[in-house]
This record gives C-alpha cells, sequence and structure tokens, in this order.
C-alpha cells in the first residue's frame, strides 16, 4: 500500500503542541483524515484520528468525557465508583485510535511521508 497523496493544513495555536492535521489517500482509493503533526519533546510526531472515549449520564443519557464529574447536559454526578476505575486508566486510553497502520514499518512509511509534506507546506506558507 502506497500514499499516493497528503494534504497538510496547518494550525497556528499559541500553546498548543499541535501544527497541523493531514489528510492521506492510500493507493488513490481510500483516505484518511485528521491525522495530526505534533510537536513533541523529541521532535515530530504523527498521532492517528482518534476519538475521545465517552460514557452516558443514566439520567439524560449524555455523552460525557470518562474524566468528567458531572454530566455536561444536566449536571447529575457521575458515579463516582465508575469514575475511580476509570481514572485509573491512563490518559492515553482515554482516547481510541480510528484507523491505525498493524505494522510499525508502515507507521514509519506513513510518519516520514506526513512530516516531510508538513515541513514542506511550512517552508512555502512561511514565504
Ligand atoms: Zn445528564
Amino acid at each position: 500500500m502506497q500514499i499516493t497523496e497528503t494534504r497538510i493544513s496547518l494550525v497556528n495555536r499559541p500553546n498548543s503542541r499541535l501544527r497541523a492535521y493531514a489528510s492521506v489517500t492510500f493507493d488513490d482509493v481510500f483516505v484518511v483524515r485528521d491525522i495530526r503533526i505534533i510537536e513533541g519533546k523529541k521532535g515530530l510526531f504523527v498521532a492517528m484520528p482518534s476519538k475521545k472515549m465517552q460514557r452516558n449520564c443514566p439520567q439524560c443519557g449524555f455523552k460525557n468525557a470518562v474524566t468528567n464529574r458531572f454530566c455536561g447536559s444536566c449536571g447529575t454526578k457521575l458515579n463516582p465508583v465508575e469514575k475511580k476505575e476509570e481514572m485509573r486508566t491512563a490518559p492515553s486510553q482515554q482516547h481510541r485510535d480510528l484507523a491505525h497502520p498493524i505494522k510499525t514499518e508502515f507507521r514509519d512509511y506513513i510518519q516520514e511521508k506526513v512530516i516531510e509534506e508538513y515541513k514542506k507546506k511550512e517552508t512555502t506558507e512561511k514565504k
């Protein structure tokens, strides 16, 4: 599988490590959007699109982030027992990848390509 197109949209947010979003096309037939380019401590890296884990309010059914203590819609205190359990989950597990490469080599390939395109875009837009 090859990347046939990469589109980058730069993000200019102070105090944010997010540098850009990428949408990547594979073999001209499959697109993955919302890939994030993040400035990490060791340099740029690519994060796959993910979904915030949510739970439903027992009162009104509103979808709350797992870390919420009160329902964002009706204000009901969310079950503390359940909360304790979920607080043990690492922050990384509060998000679940929607699509991601299985093989390390392919992850590296995507990362390389996306960062290369990001750098190109960054240079042209700064001129
Ligand atoms: Zn509620």
